[in-house]
């Protein structure tokens, strides 16, 4: 069988718009935005004015289909318009891709009823609303889904939350945000205990206790407290006990869209890179003449291609129905760490100007450190990955079927 690295005309075709939109409408907005160190209101006036944009050239919504306002794009041909918005800050809100939302309409729109879907959906896919999505909890780890302690109690035709979250990326400000309770502490297995509710936000008994500071500064991760809130059965998403097939539904492709905007970041960190060692001079020759710098750039660019690759054969498996866990656990660690190492990079060869405030790398670094917890930290992602690994070779004798089956 041929294998095929061509692009299908339709998505070369979306690429080379999306590439040109960022360029040229996206990228000097984000530029100046982080030259002025603009406030919230700048940033939201910004991108409400280049959403419009966006819409008017079709750009918009390209995880969902044409009948929910979008382009219809699966998880290849987003890969590449994901590492094309992924270049800029503000490229996924301005078509309307960004976490969690996007994660959440992909959740709705599998899981959703059709009221649900006309009432949660359809306001997030025109973008007229945010959505948060809340399962890390404070007291327990959140790497363990089956430990939350946030419950779910049936009283007449009501559900009624009481809990702790945090880190529920974008809480402040949504409209909605999808909780994970648990609804049956006795349920065996320990993954049934939870069930996934679409919380209307703000509400009785919804309280946004603090945004949580990060070392990316205030980022809209709140804290928040669930005192007795009150909410209608029709609003449980998904069956009960499913909370936590959900998550995992919702966590697969959101994780590898991660991957996606990271590889567009780091891409841009390489950039940078070989920019700055074209144009320092020292000790006889430019930076770029040297061999460790060349080492620098040599090493990410094989972990940006071996990156790349991982991605796309992830989405591909996504998008013919194959078994994917495996690959985006594997690809998700490796982005992550790829996007840290070549910020890393980058600064060192920028020397003082990197560690300086001065360009967006020491910022890209403080937020990329995120990219190793969120979403499932490395080390669980790796015990996984190890756990598959030692099955196959039980099973099989070797360990193909748990490193992507592809030789
Ligand atoms: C920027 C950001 C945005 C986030 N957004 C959201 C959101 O929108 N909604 C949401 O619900 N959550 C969100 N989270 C939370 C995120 O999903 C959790 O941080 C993650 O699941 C890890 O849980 P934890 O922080 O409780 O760490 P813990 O579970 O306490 O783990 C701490 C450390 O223990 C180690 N560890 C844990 N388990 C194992 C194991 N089995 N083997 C070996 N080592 C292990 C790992 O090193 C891990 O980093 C966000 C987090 C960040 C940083």
């Amino acid at each position: 069988m041929p294998i095929g690295f061509e692009l299908a005309p339709d998505v070369e075709d979306v690429r080379q718009r999306v590439r040109e939109f960022m360029d040229k409408e996206v990228r000097p907005v984000d530029e100046k935005l982080s030259e002025e160190h603009a406030d919230r209101g700048a940033y939201v006036q910004a991108i409400v004015a280049l959403r419009k944009k966006a819409r008017e050239a079709g750009l918009w919504n390209p995880h969902l289909p044409p009948e929910w306002s979008g382009m219809g794009l699966g998880p290849v041909g987003m890969a590449f318009v994901s590492a094309e918005a992924g270049r800029t800050t503000i490229g996924p809100f301005v078509i309307n891709a960004q976490a969690p939302d996007e994660g959440n309409m992909h959740t709705l729109h599998h899981w959703g009823t059709t009221e649900q879907k006309e009432k949660y959906l359809r306001p997030l896919a025109e973008g007229l609303c945010r959505s948060a999505f809340a399962m890390t909890e404070p007291e327990v780890a959140g790497s363990d889904p089956t430990l939350i302690q946030t419950t779910a109690v049936k009283d007449g035709d009501d559900w009624v939350l009481n809990g702790h979250k945090w880190f529920a990326s974008g809480a402040h400000g949504a409209r909605f945000a999808i909780v994970i309770a648990c609804t049956d502490p006795d349920a065996d297995p320990p993954q049934a205990r939870n069930s996934s509710f679409i919380v209307d936000t703000p509400t009785e008994g919804w309280e946004i206790v603090r945004d949580v500071e990060t070392m990316a500064g205030p980022a809209n991760h709140p804290e928040i407290r669930l005192t007795n809130v009150r909410i209608p059965a029709e609003n449980m998403l998904g069956g009960r006990g499913e909370g936590h097939r959900l998550g995992q539904y919702r966590l697969g492709p959101a994780r590898l869209a991660h991957c996606m905007r990271w590889i567009g970041n780091a891409e841009v960190a390489l950039e940078m890179m070989v920019d700055r060692a074209l144009k320092r001079y020292a000790h006889g020759s430019f930076l770029a003449e040297k061999q460790a710098i060349q080492w620098m750039m040599a090493e990410s660019a094989m972990e940006l291609y071996t990156g790349k690759l991982m991605v796309l054969h992830a989405a591909y498996k996504i998008e013919n129905g194959l078994p994917f866990k495996q690959e985006v656990s594997m690809t998700k660690v490796h982005v992550a760490n790829t996007l840290w190492r070549i910020i890393d990079r980058a600064i060192q060869v920028h020397g003082a100007l990197g560690y300086s405030t001065d360009t967006p790398l020491e910022r890209m670094m403080r937020t990329a450190r995120a990219a190793r917890l969120a979403d499932g930290a490395d080390e669980v992602h790796m015990q996984t990955i190890a756990r598959n690994i030692i099955s196959a070779f039980k099973k099989d004798g070797n360990t193909r079927a748990a490193t992507g089956e592809l030789l």
